[in-house]
């Protein structure tokens, strides 16, 4: 944890980042109040504030700051990566399910990466199905380079000391665990996978053991824990796992199975999770990151399609992880090109993308995820978006 020594060390490393100064006062101003909500935690010399910044004291954050807040570079700050559709797990509520098509390599994999770091990306997640299946997780964190931050999505499925060592070495920033109910027959019927809470325990003590791993748990909400009021339990049990973060997002109505208005978490329970959220932040200890605060109107809203992109297993890509639409595929058409016709739709606002549309998305909806580029189109025809939100309203203002 970062104590006064700590406090010392995060200031002189944001004041030797004298380019912050030449940003408008109002963004350095938004993001002290923003940073100040979280206590920094020091993991072997990185000074993280969350898994979903770059450390402070990282190349990867000072391209942030040089590209995205002062170049304003016209292109996405973070992406996630497919890297393989394959997983021994079935979720109910998985924004891969149905996906199919040809599975890109992984020297397609190594070109996406080189081209998103070339239109700004400074945070690349690896996501699935269970990454650890793709046996060159090592090269591909290795060619994310140091100048990009990169986040492991895993179920801990199959993971050994000696590859947690090999992500390690190869400069992964952070990895982070799914891990849905403190219970391991609630979390194992989520999973519909015997064992999967056991995986996930050991996959944790493993990365935990190597000392010098940002290690979180991520958590899919659902809306039975927000009604029987357990989450605050579930974050008690998180703390005691050791490990530096929970990372908290919530059943979205990404998939078939979750367009039920019932399972939909309303703006009252999102609230009371930040508020939960602030109250764990301010005692230190396991950093909360709920995902619906960072992108909440006071912060930096649903940066879908403008800052965040998806490239799934097979190519496509979307605005984001819980969005099935897809704006073109890498196989047949450059990233470069895809991107700047996707972000051409998405100006980013105050509301979850998916929260508000699914429903038009649905009418559109014929059976394969993610939709082809032709209906996307046409479902972005009948979007209205609204204002954006604080960080944007002062940025583009
Ligand atoms: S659609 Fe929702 S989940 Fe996706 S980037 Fe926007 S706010 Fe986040």
């Amino acid at each position: 944890m970062v104590a006064a020594a700590g406090k010392l060390r995060v200031a002189k490393t944001i004041a030797t980042t004298p380019a912050i100064l030449r940003a408008k006062p109002s963004i350095n101003w938004f993001l002290c109040q923003y940073l100040r909500k979280f206590t920094v935690i020091d993991v072997d010399g990185k000074l993280v504030v969350h898994s979903h910044l770059p450390p402070l004291n990282s190349k990867a954050y000072q391209r942030f700051i040089r590209e995205h807040l002062l170049s304003r570079f016209a292109g996405p700050s973070h992406a996630q990566i497919g890297i393989t559709n394959a997983c021994p797990q079935h979720c109910e509520y998985c924004y891969n399910k149905g996906r199919k098509g040809e599975v890109i390599d992984t020297e397609m994999i190594l070109g996406a990466i080189r081209d998103l770091k070339s239109l700004g990306v400074f945070w690349i997640g690896l996501t699935g199905g269970e990454p650890l299946l793709n046996k060159d997780l090592p090269t591909i964190v290795e060619n994310i380079g140091g100048d990009c931050a990169s986040k492991l999505f895993t179920t801990g499925c199959g993971l050994t000391k000696d590859l947690a060592m090999d992500l390690k070495q190869a400069g992964l920033t952070y990895v982070t665990v799914s891990l849905d109910h403190w219970e391991e027959g609630q979390h194992d019927a989520v999973r519909k996978y015997k064992g999967a809470y056991k995986a996930a325990l050991r996959a944790i003590e493993i990365f935990l053991e190597l000392g010098s791993l940002h290690v979180s748990v991520s958590a899919v909400l659902s809306k039975q824990l927000f009604q029987l009021d357990a989450v605050e339990q579930f974050l008690h049990f998180l703390q005691n796992l050791g490990i530096h973060e929970a990372w908290l997002s919530e059943t979205k109505p990404t998939v078939e199975s979750c367009w039920d208005k019932q399972l939909q978490i309303t703006e009252e329970e999102r609230g009371s999770l930040m508020a939960l959220q602030d109250q764990y932040n301010k005692m230190g200890g396991m950093t909360v990151n709920y995902l619906s605060h960072f992108e909440d109107a006071r912060h930096f809203g649903c940066t879908a399609g403008h800052k965040m992109i998806y490239v799934d297993a097979f190519g496509e890509v979307s605005p984001c992880v819980f969005i099935p639409m897809s704006f073109g595929n890498i196989q047949r058409r450059s990233l470069r090109e895809i991107v700047g016709n996707m972000r051409a739709h998405f100006p980013t606002e105050n509301k979850c993308f998916i929260n508000k549309n699914y429903e038009i998305v649905q009418k559109h909806f014929a059976g394969v995820s993610p939709l082809n580029e032709e209906d996307s189109n046409r479902i972005m025809d009948e979007v209205v978006f609204g204002p954006r939100a604080r960080f944007f309203e002062l940025q583009y203002r």
